[in-house]
């Protein structure tokens, strides 16, 4: 007993940290392409371009994991820092096969910009690690969240960098890691990560924060976008309402089908890792919510099953990508006949595609503004656990569409102001807000010797 208790102790300092220097590669780079053209719209000053050409940080550990049947896993662990001028740093963390260093990079890179987007006091962060859940049992899942926690204690908390759910990663997954650092530092820190259960110091709305501010930025564009015939309105009662096709029923895309299928849109597709589903006249988005909570997948002949790319080319007015990056590719972009494009996952469409769809008189949505309630609820959730005062659910309702309504009217204007597309304002708008940071910390014109251009 006592050798495997020592055995167990090494393994744990086996979660050793290593600082990389990462190289610039594809993901991140597409990521950093869209600054140029938002560069040129926003007085950003050259010291901001520099600094956010590289990450601030880059955590790369190793997460040893003891399994159910004795042996012993190691998986890849990664946490990046992007930029924490505007604070400290906040992102999700995910689990998922596809992680990778590159692929946490460019996500923490979107953080940076979707903080600032909202004006939220924070800058951008990512992790994740490279592990299939699904292949782990709850108590596998419990001790390889701990293990993260225990290999970058050192490079987290309140105000310094502030971790969240993402994909596979959930309120209970929160729940350990809170309670892991809180283990680590003697002390209970509720503030250090968010989307915690509610007995944590979790904040209510959170689950549905992210489906709820893409519907309230959607329904605030919907008027212009009606009006310029970009899109149809709902409720104009002819039988015929605005059609979504849905790809990833999780924690966001099911929301999200929910909100549309109860103001006056048809939800004709939906998808999940498992299949996809069609149904003209609209699937009952309901009897799936609870079959897919029941089983974890969607359900087979709740409609016509469909390819997953011919769910990418129905003829819809929103089609709302809610899984993972990189879906709308030039391979398939011109297929796309939606008329706009809601980014709720993060980075859904590659950057060479970008021109296809705008070319085709697609409206895209960028995911900095789409998906941004996550984020804002959860600093709101901050808030919560640093001044030790409970809001309410209408407090959290009221703040999260006030904020979402508010940034994407500005971006809306920006874009018209500027006739580019609403990607290209959402960075400017961010970058805007970011330089202005930089700035005041200190610029080559307070520095430049008198007489220097
Ligand atoms: P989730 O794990 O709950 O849901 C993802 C869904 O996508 C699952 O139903 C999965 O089966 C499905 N899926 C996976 N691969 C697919 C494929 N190839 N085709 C169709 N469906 C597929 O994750 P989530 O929390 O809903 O996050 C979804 C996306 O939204 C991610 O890109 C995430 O980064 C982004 N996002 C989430 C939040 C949040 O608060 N949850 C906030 C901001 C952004």
């Amino acid at each position: 007993m006592r050798r495997q208790a020592d055995r167990y102790t090494s393994l744990r300092a086996q979660a050793t940290q290593t600082l990389v220097t990462e190289t610039r590669t594809p993901l991140f780079e597409g990521a950093g392409s869209r600054l140029e053209a938002a560069a040129a719209i926003a007085a950003a000053s050259e010291d901001t371009l520099e600094r956010l050409r590289l990450p601030q940080s880059v955590l790369k550990v190793s997460v040893p994991v003891r399994m159910d049947d004795g042996s012993l896993r190691t998986f890849p662990g990664y946490r990046v820092r992007y930029d924490a001028t505007r604070g400290p740093t906040k992102g999700g963390i995910r689990f998922h096969p596809n992680v990778n260093a590159d692929e946490v990079q460019a996500l923490a890179f979107w953080m940076t910009f979707k903080c600032a987007a909202l004006d939220l006091p924070f800058g951008g962060a990512k992790g994740g690690i490279t592990v299939d859940p699904k292949e782990l049992s709850a108590l596998e899942l419990e001790r390889l969240s701990r293990r993260y926690i225990d290999a970058i204690a050192d490079f987290i908390g309140p105000d310094l960098d502030i971790p969240a759910p993402d994909i596979a990663t959930n309120e209970l997954v929160m729940g350990w890691m809170a309670d892991e650092y809180s283990t680590i530092r003697r002390r209970r820190v509720p503030d250090v990560i968010t989307g915690k259960p509610l007995a944590l110091g979790g904040i209510l709305g959170r689950d549905t924060a992210t489906a709820d501010g893409a519907f309230h930025v959607i329904s605030t564009l919907m008027p212009k976008l009606a009006e310029a015939g970009r899109m149809r309105a709902p409720g104009q009662d002819d039988g015929n309402a605005p059609s979504v096709a849905i790809q990833g029923f999780g924690n966001a895309g099911a929301r999200l089908a929910e909100l549309f299928a109860d103001h006056g849109y048809r939800v004709v597709a939906a998808s999940d890792s498992t299949r996809a589903l069609y149904s003209e006249g609209g699937l009952d988005v309901a009897a799936l919510r609870s079959a897919k909570a029941e089983s974890g997948e969607l359900p087979a002949g709740a409609g016509d099953e469909l390819d997953a790319d011919e769910l990418l080319a129905l003829e819809v007015d929103v089609l709302a990508p809610c899984a993972l990056e990189d879906v709308i590719t030039t391979d398939n972009a011109d297929d796309v006949r939606t008329s706009v494009v809601l980014e709720v996952a993060n980075g859904p469409t590659a950057p060479e595609a970008d021109a296809v769809l705008e070319d085709a008189g697609v409206v895209v949505v960028p995911d900095i503004l789409a998906n941004a309630g996550g984020v804002t609820v959860s600093y709101f959730e901050w808030v919560q656990n640093r001044t030790g005062m409970r809001w309410s659910a209408d407090d959290v309702a009221e703040g999260l569409e006030q904020r979402m309504v508010t940034e994407a009217r500005s971006i809306w204007d920006l874009s018209e102001r500027h006739a580019v597309n609403l990607r290209t304002a959402a960075y400017a708008h961010a970058l805007q807000r970011i330089s202005d940071a930089v700035d005041a910390t200190g610029s080559v014109a307070d520095f430049r010797p008198p007489g220097h251009a």
